[in-house]
């Protein structure tokens, strides 16, 4: 099986090309073709921070979101924050308390919205298919509209790639989506984790917050052999953001513990066969 030389992709996850005698796959080759310039959207993020004088931070409890709100906090120093969590149900518990230790650190205040997305679990799960993609435009949806009520105009995320050539999209209505950790390291975000009273739960999958993607990663690995993760993982890789040897790890078939897998399922009211 050809496998990219840029990234981690191989033939199940993009299309493969020879170029120049080397593998290369479509993603990388479109990557190359339209550079992003990453001065610029660096450049452009730092213009568009120092405008923003109120705006929502959407805050999981993971590790990235907590970096996004210290560094809207303390290094942009946004004069009206406030940290919302989208509880869609499955949130892991060490995952809110630290969303509230965290919080409450930083002096920001923190709002939990509950919602139940039991039917985007339960789906994939069934079907063996990613559910992220779904949860995280519902929640964005639920946050844009959420700002709208409260008059603020940007929305803040911790997602470490930018949206092609820049750090921030527009979304409905006139709401700004910005990507606050726009092309920052792994090794950069680990620093700022240090210095907070940020506890890393023991959670499968790259995750810190969820307990929905060991077992869907866990379920689509049976099916299809590969994890669904592989993609945007590669994408950090090519955009230079993580280490290729560490990142192997993190598309591996997670191990669950059986009490949490057994939980998901149960709640989800689906039958598990061994
Ligand atoms: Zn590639």
């Amino acid at each position: 099986m050809l496998k990219c030389s840029l990234c981690i992709n191989d033939e199940r996850t993009a299309k493969i090309k020879i170029v120049d005698g080397n593998p290369i796959c479509k993603e990388c080759i479109n990557y190359l073709a339209h550079k992003p310039d990453k001065e610029k959207i660096r450049a452009e993020l730092e213009e568009l921070m120092s405008k923003v004088d109120k705006a929502i931070v959407a805050f999981s409890g993971g590790k990235d979101s907590t970096v996004a709100l210290y560094l809207a906090k303390e290094v942009y120093k946004v004069p009206e924050l406030e940290a919302v969590m989208i509880d869609h149900g499955f949130m892991a518990k060490e995952a809110i308390e630290n969303a509230k230790r965290i919080a409450e650190h930083l002096g920001v205040p923190l709002t939990v919205l509950r919602y139940d997305y039991s039917d985007i679990f339960r789906d994939a799960l069934l079907k063996a298919k990613s559910p992220c993609k779904k949860c995280s435009s519902r929640t964005m949806e639920r946050l844009r509209k959420y700002a709208l009520r409260k008059g603020v105009r940007y929305i803040i995320t911790g997602h470490e790639l930018p949206f092609g050539h820049h750090p921030y999209r527009l979304m409905s209505d006139g709401v700004i989506q910005i990507r606050l950790l726009s092309l920052m390291s792994e090794e950069e975000r680990f620093k700022i984790l240090k210095k907070l009273p940020f506890k890393p739960p023991e959670l499968a999958g790259y995750t810190t917050n969820c307990l929905i993607l060991g077992p869907a990663l866990k379920r689509y690995y049976e099916k299809h052999g590969y994890s669904f993760e592989t993609r945007r993982i590669a994408a950090l890789v090519r955009y230079g953001l993580i280490d290729k040897e560490k990142v192997l790890k993190k598309v591996n078939k997670p191990e669950i513990p059986e009490d949490i897998e057994k939980e998901v399922y149960k709640r989800l009211g689906i039958e598990k066969k061994d």
